[in-house]
């Protein structure tokens, strides 16, 4: 059984010597009277919020996301295949997405919400780790319920092209808003523009002032921001809000690497603009997953929500896969193979 394995809590940019290949033996059969689930592991998947579960424990982190426990593997989201079960629910074939360890065979314990079992098949299977998972959910959660769209509104999304935004400017465009987004390469804001029908987008890299950049697309201001870097960018957003409008705080992928978060210099704008700023995590929205599949399926049979992922082969790219999050080397959706049946 090949794991990777979690050496030390990491400060600044993780490496992949903080991350170790190893392989041991695991009984392909569970213990008598197990309630455990025995599975094969087929999809894992790369998400930012593992740094954060990589850096030194900390109570506020903490109450989100919970930190990894060193020398033993990193746990992430995959999909997987029931090898053996001891629980009611799952029979050997059974199909599933939830949290399980970094290697090719776990043991898992079923909690709330910690797994959901895959009922639709005529989708690729990985797309449980993107577009019908924990990001899907993230975005229809994050701009769904915490945004509170409507029609004809300005929509702005940073990390656009992600495993989350290029979800959120689809569904903003559903409700026929205007939106437009930020990534970090030609290459990701061509998909924005032509493959996800944002109405437009900018290389923030290649912008200086990112207030001055703004202000290019939204002359009379942003209803809706879709927050998923922080620093810089949070703070020309503030200023570029129109009246009540919405931020959803999803994440800050540029701060998780930094020792000292970045000054938020417009803090106040959120007080004479009446903005409502809300941070969320979506495992407060999984009892909403049953709506959001009746939702998202059709649109994706019927071709409207289209999703690109960044696929890596074998378990042993599975370090450089996450990290190259950090770096935006992913296009779309970041995860691995690990086996395909
Ligand atoms: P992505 O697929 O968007 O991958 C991360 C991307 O972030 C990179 O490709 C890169 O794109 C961008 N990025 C990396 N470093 C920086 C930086 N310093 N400044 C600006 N952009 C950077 O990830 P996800 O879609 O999975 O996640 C997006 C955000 O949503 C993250 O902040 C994540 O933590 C958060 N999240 C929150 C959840 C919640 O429950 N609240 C759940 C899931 C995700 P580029 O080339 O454009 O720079």
């Amino acid at each position: 059984n090949k794991q990777i394995i979690f050496r030390d809590y990491v400060s600044g940019f993780p490496r992949e010597s903080d991350l170790n290949l190893t392989t041991t033996t695991i009984d392909l059969r569970l213990p008598e009277g197990s309630t455990s689930v025995l599975v094969k592991n087929l999809y894992l998947s790369c998400d930012p919020y593992m740094r954060i579960c990589m850096g030194k424990p900390d109570p506020l982190s903490s109450s989100l996301v919970p930190p990894y426990k060193t020398g033993v593997p990193i746990i992430g989201l995959g999909v997987s295949k029931v090898i053996d079960s001891g629980h009611p629910d799952y029979k050997k074939g059974d199909l599933l997405w939830g949290l399980v360890g970094w290697e090719e065979y776990s043991v898992i314990t079923l909690t709330h919400y910690s797994h959901f079992k895959i009922q639709h098949t005529d989708v690729p299977l990985s797309y449980y780790t993107g577009l019908l998972g924990m990001p899907g959910m993230t975005a229809y959660a994050g701009f769904y319920e915490i945004c509170s769209p409507k029609k004809g509104e300005t929509v702005f999304v940073s990390a656009a092209s992600g495993a989350v935004g290029q979800l959120v400017g689809q569904f903003a465009k559903l409700m026929g808003c205007y939106v437009v987004g930020s990534a970090g390469s030609k290459e990701k804001v061509d998909l924005l523009k032509t493959k996800f029908g944002f109405d437009d987008a900018f290389n923030y890299k290649e912008e200086k002032d990112f207030s001055a950049a703004l202000r290019r697309y939204f002359p009379e201001g942003i209803d809706i921001y879709f927050e998923n870097v922080g620093g810089k960018m949070l703070d020309a957003v503030l200023i570029n809000m129109r009246l009540h409008g919405r931020v959803a705080v999803c994440g800050m992928i540029s701060q998780y690497n930094l020792e000292d978060p970045e000054g938020v210099h417009n803090l106040p704008t959120i007080l004479y603009k009446r903005i409502q700023l809300q941070g969320f995590g979506v495992c407060d929205f999984y009892d909403k997953y049953s709506k959001f599949l009746d939702f998202v399926l059709p649109y994706i049979r019927e071709g409207k929500i289209r999703y690109v992922e960044d696929i890596a082969e074998g378990f042993e790219s599975g370090p450089s896969a996450l990290l190259g999050l950090f770096e935006g080397k992913n296009v779309g959706k970041q995860l691995f193979v690990v086996a395909r049946e």
